[in-house]
């Protein structure tokens, strides 16, 4: 791609490293961006920048939060005893907007991946093993993507956590999930959740 400007090309390079943003939408942002008023670009580089600073990570979930403790664990209308396991942020909001439950999260912030070099220590484990030792919890739904890497962090998982008389669930397969949770449309992730079976080894 020829550039007339050097600032225009750094622009678009920057911009088509977003996911799933190609050189072309990219140089569409930007020539949008050089037409607009001035303060819309203001505007999208200071909330990028906020985002980037500022937003925080739940102390207790590690879901994304404005608080040191996020909305869901807050709450005083959750139920404190069932805790659903998920990846990532997405994950909580797909199952947030099914409106189906009721429980708390945690976070796990990836898979275990040895491909990709993730191990157990990279992963939000530790908190969720103390988490549980408290006692409150009584039951752990498994929401991980029905992939290689999500089976392997739930059987982990599952060891782990075999020492805690605990009831371990994992949401229903066998729905057309589309691989990730994210793209399960909210029915069918909201009956996945509602009629969860015991987590089979
Ligand atoms: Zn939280």
């Amino acid at each position: 791609m020829q550039f007339p400007s050097k600032l225009v090309e750094e622009a678009v390079n920057e911009i088509a490293k977003l996911p799933g943003i190609g050189k072309k939408s990219a140089l569409r942002v930007a020539l949008h961006l050089l037409k607009s008023d001035t303060q819309r670009t203001i505007s999208l580089a200071d909330s990028l920048l906020k985002l980037r600073t500022e937003v925080k990570f739940c102390k207790k979930c590690h879901n994304i939060s404005d608080d040191d403790i996020c909305g869901v664990c807050n709450s005083l209308k959750r139920d404190v005893s069932v805790v659903c396991i998920v990846e990532d942020t997405k994950d909580v909001m797909a199952i947030e907007n099914t409106g189906q439950y009721f429980g708390l999260y945690h976070v796990l912030g990836g898979c275990i991946s040895p491909v990709e070099g993730i191990g157990p220590a990279e992963l939000n484990i530790e908190s969720l093993l103390k988490r549980v030792a408290e006692g409150e919890i009584k039951e752990v739904i498994l929401a991980l993507s029905p992939t290689m890497e999500g089976d392997t962090t739930s059987f982990y998982l599952t060891k782990k956590l075999q020492a805690y008389s605990l009831k371990m669930t994992s949401i229903a397969r066998g729905v057309p999930f589309g691989g990730e949770l994210e793209y399960a449309d909210e029915i069918t992730l909201g009956r996945s959740i509602l009629s969860r079976t015991a987590y089979e080894f």
